[in-house]
């Protein structure tokens, strides 16, 4: 067993109770093949259904089991940091609970990483069972990503990925609160490659991806990983200056030499409007900055763990809830932690 490699599995579970023990039956199947050590790390992401006692049941039964239960919902994003930090594995690969992204590719993603690359990402070929508004906000919100940022980002990969250990090291060492793991990823730089599948349909429950959410998610990513707006913001009082020195122009020579009386009420209004409306909206993009830079200057736990279960280091605080944060204070100077 020593020189055999460990692939951990991490799971975001959140109120996921129906679909459960069948998502646990399916990547078992699929791991089991593989014929080596593996581990599933599920993290109960604050579920306010029955998934803790299912993952309790599982563990209980099941020694390849990792639990981690948050105090609450910290969301999806922040429920893979903490699967993945939890996670032994040479191998770390990060699966939704909802079987839409099939266990059974998993093996394909492993095959990839042994050829070599260090992220092997799924991407989605097509899409099953999901309302043409979400694949239509999907496409756009990838393409436009992949405009905005800083980092190359894949086109339809969502967060069906594996990492090797040393990405993992890699997204480990990445301090930050907002935490936008496929940007992160991106960012690593390593050589990565695409596994296609096509994304199935929920096997049970709802989307926890409100529209709401999937602003907040979209924002969180363009702001991690861009100073687009910032830039754009400085390129509209461009423009606006350059357009109100123009019409300045135009009206005094109009003023010294035409006879017409330049009529100005609807034309004022409509440019006060357009001003205010240009400010506004460059200080909410200005304000989006800085509150993410308050959210990270308070310096909090990226979450904290309520419990955790089947791990060889319970209680004894190894990966406890706040590495990140410990993290972050310890390693200003130092290098990545693990
Ligand atoms: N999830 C989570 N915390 C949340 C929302 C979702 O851990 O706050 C989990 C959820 O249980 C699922 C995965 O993240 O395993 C993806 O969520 P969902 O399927 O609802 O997103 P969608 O596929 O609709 O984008
Ligand atoms: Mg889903």
């Amino acid at each position: 067993m020593n020189d055999a490699t460990l692939h951990s599995v991490v799971v975001p579970v959140f109120d996921e109770e129906p679909g459960l023990l069948n998502f646990h039956g399916r990547c078992r199947a699929a791991l089991e093949g593989l014929g080596e050590p593996y581990e599933l790390v599920y993290v109960d992401d604050g579920s306010r259904d029955g998934s803790w006692e299912v993952m309790r049941g599982l563990a209980a039964q099941d020694p390849h089991v990792r639990l981690v239960r948050f105090s609450r919902n910290f969301g999806h994003q922040v429920a893979i940091s903490a699967g993945v930090e939890n996670a032994a594995g040479d191998t770390v690969t990060v699966i939704d609970a909802d079987l839409q992204d099939p266990p059974e590719a998993i093996p394909e993603l492993i095959a990839r990483w042994r050829g070599g690359s260090d992220i092997v990402y799924g991407v989605r070929a097509k899409r099953h069972g999901e309302t043409r508004f979400k694949r239509a906000t999907a496409a756009a919100f990838y393409r436009l990503m992949r405009w905005l940022a800083d980092v190359d980002m894949p086109v339809d990969a969502g967060d069906f990925r594996l990492l090797s250990r040393r990405a993992v090291t890699a997204l480990l060492s990445m301090p930050e609160h907002d935490r936008y793991v496929p940007g992160m990823v991106a960012w690593i730089g390593y050589d990565t490659a695409i596994v296609e599948y096509e994304r199935d349909p929920r096997v049970a429950g709802e989307t926890k991806y409100p529209l709401a959410k999937m602003v907040r998610f979209a924002l969180d990513g363009i702001m991690g990983f861009s100073m687009r707006p910032l830039r754009v913001a400085t390129w509209l009082g461009v423009a606006v200056s350059a357009a109100a020195f123009v019409l300045a122009v135009v009206l005094i020579i109009v003023r010294l030499f035409g006879d017409v009386a330049v009529q100005g009420w609807t034309s004022l209004a409509v440019l006060l409007l357009l001003l205010g409306g240009v400010q506004l909206v460059t200080v909410g993009a200005l304000g989006e900055y800085i509150g993410r830079i308050h959210n990270e200057v308070r310096g909090r736990p990226v979450y904290l763990v309520r419990e955790r279960q089947g791990f060889a280091t319970d209680g004894a605080g190894m990966a406890s809830s706040d590495d990140l944060l410990r993290a972050h204070r310890r390693d200003s100077s130092s290098g990545p932690i693990v």
